[in-house]
């Protein structure tokens, strides 16, 4: 047995945990960094990182098809799903190599094993009692299921999905969220049939509507068949496969089901609850500074309620360091987090959707420009098509960017900065962009807006 105390203990050591390491490390204080399985997290080990290897896989294996459109003689010849898994394990292997050379050198102490929180300052990690000012409760999310709906054997989440050896010829998702729409998009480009179940309304529902509609045409287009607005009822399955059932009687089969309904907090049994930390529907309630309500405990990453993704962790970690530093970080909402759905196409937003931008601003008080990728030259080359809309307040800021199409996850940062600067159009309609690219899309949206487009009719 062996004690140790530091200034932080952060249990957890995904996005959100291990952000709050390295910054507090880097602010002069000692810290142990708390981890069962991996640091990293899902997002490293099971999410954003070996997902996009999977969706870039799946570009390569698309763009084969279609060389012939720019003059390259190719054959697509299948896709190799062994040499997929050593290329998507290779990534993850170098990324994890560098984070944990990373945290070992700016000093932090990882402490291997499961942890339980037992007092406002105190972890236990098998026999030892690791010890902090502050402690930093960062232990993420795991893939949640529907009330009755048991995952095993062909009814898999995103982990299993990820580690799949085969491809499947056919396959039911349930959810077209994020997580939905990329394994789908992935499976689609390797030869799958794909069916998804969308309880509402739209696939992407999270984003504002025209960016929805102009998705779900696009993903007809590929020839990914979607059932909207309607439940899922039930699941049976055998040797050969699964049979889904949804409340209007309708049924699909494959020879799996995805479920993709979204990922509860990991905070049960882990000692929270004991020491008095507000807890609700399983998520940890702070205040908008990520206190919790046990002074000197914080919160960060996916168990906080609101948007769980992997820099919304990275911001929270660093804030939270500071915020201990004494250094009063600035708060930044959910609302301006960029977000990007990497499928085919990418959806890529930040801000207000146009139906929230009215409600908070007045219809009449608020402007859009929905630029049309047609008529952008880089687009046109890379064979995509889509469009950039910008949300401004009438003589006001841009409150809202909602972009769809190839690559415009790579447009998000000028996005987010300028509704995070709260940028006028008319300040930034006269910064350049180069030409040809992508990003000229969203400087046409801002010359529009600003009452001069270019070349826009
Ligand atoms: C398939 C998929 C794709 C995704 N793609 C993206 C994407 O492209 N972009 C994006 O921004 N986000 C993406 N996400 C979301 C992203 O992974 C999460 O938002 C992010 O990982 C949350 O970070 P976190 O630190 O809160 O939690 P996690 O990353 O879940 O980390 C929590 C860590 O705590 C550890 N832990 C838990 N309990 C204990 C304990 N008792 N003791 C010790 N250690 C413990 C866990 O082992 C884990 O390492 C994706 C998620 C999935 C599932």
């Amino acid at each position: 047995m062996s004690d140790q105390n530091f200034d932080v203990v952060v249990l957890g050591g995904g996005s959100g945990g291990y952000a709050a390491a390295l910054r507090a490390s880097q602010l002069g204080m000692t810290v142990g960094l708390i981890e069962k399985s991996k640091v990293g997290g899902t997002c490293l080990h099971l999410g954003c990182i070996p997902t996009k290897a999977l969706l870039h896989s799946a570009e390569v294996a698309d763009v084969t098809r279609e060389s012939a459109k720019y003059g390259v003689t190719s054959t697509f010849g299948g896709v190799d799903i062994a040499a997929v898994t050593a290329y998507r394990e290779e990534v993850v292997a170098s990324k994890y190599k560098g984070l944990q050379g990373l945290i070992k050198a700016r000093g932090i102490t990882t402490i291997e094993g499961e942890g339980r929180l037992v007092s406002p300052t105190s972890v236990q990690v098998g026999a030892d009692l690791i010890t902090g000012k502050n402690v930093v409760l960062a232990t993420g999310s795991y893939s949640r299921s529907l009330p009755g709906l048991e995952i095993g054997g062909r009814v898999i989440t995103s982990e299993q999905a990820l580690e799949l050896d085969f491809i499947p010829k056919k396959v039911v998702v349930l959810g077209g969220g994020v997580i939905g729409v990329e394994f789908s998009s992935v499976w689609k480009s390797w030869g799958s049939d794909v069916q998804i179940v969308e309880a509402l309304p739209h696939l992407v529902p999270n984003e504002d509507v025209a960016i929805s509609k102009q998705f779900e045409r696009a993903f007809r287009k590929r020839g990914i068949a979607f059932s909207l607005g309607v439940r899922f009822q039930s699941v049976t399955q055998n040797d050969e496969g699964v049979v889904v059932t949804l409340e209007d009687g309708q049924t699909f089969e494959g020879e799996l089901l995805l479920v993709a309904v979204g990922r509860g907090p990991s905070t049960a049994n882990l000692g929270y609850e004991e020491v008095g930390i507000t807890i609700d529907r399983g998520f940890v309630i702070t205040n908008e500074r990520l206190a919790t309500n046990i002074p000197g405990v914080y919160a960060v990453g996916d168990i906080v309620p609101g948007l769980q993704l992997a820099h919304r962790g990275f911001q929270h970690g660093i804030f939270v360091a500071e915020e201990i530093a004494g250094l009063a970080p600035v708060v930044i909402d959910d609302i301006n987090i960029p977000k990007v759905t990497y499928s085919d196409p990418e959806v890529a937003s930040v801000g207000l959707s146009e139906a929230k931008a009215a409600e908070k601003y007045g219809a009449d008080q608020i402007s859009t420009y929905d630029y049309n990728l047609a008529g952008n030259g880089k687009s046109h080359i890379i064979g995509t098509s889509g469009s950039v809309k910008v949300i401004r307040v009438k003589e006001g800021p841009v409150v809202g960017v909602h972009m769809i199409g190839a690559r415009v996850g790579e447009l998000i940062g000028e996005a987010q900065l300028a509704v995070n600067w709260e940028a006028y159009p008319e300040d930034v309609a006269t910064l350049i962009h180069a030409h040809p690219t992508q990003n000229e899309a969203l400087g046409e949206a801002f010359l529009a807006l600003a009452g001069k487009p270019l070349h826009a009719f």
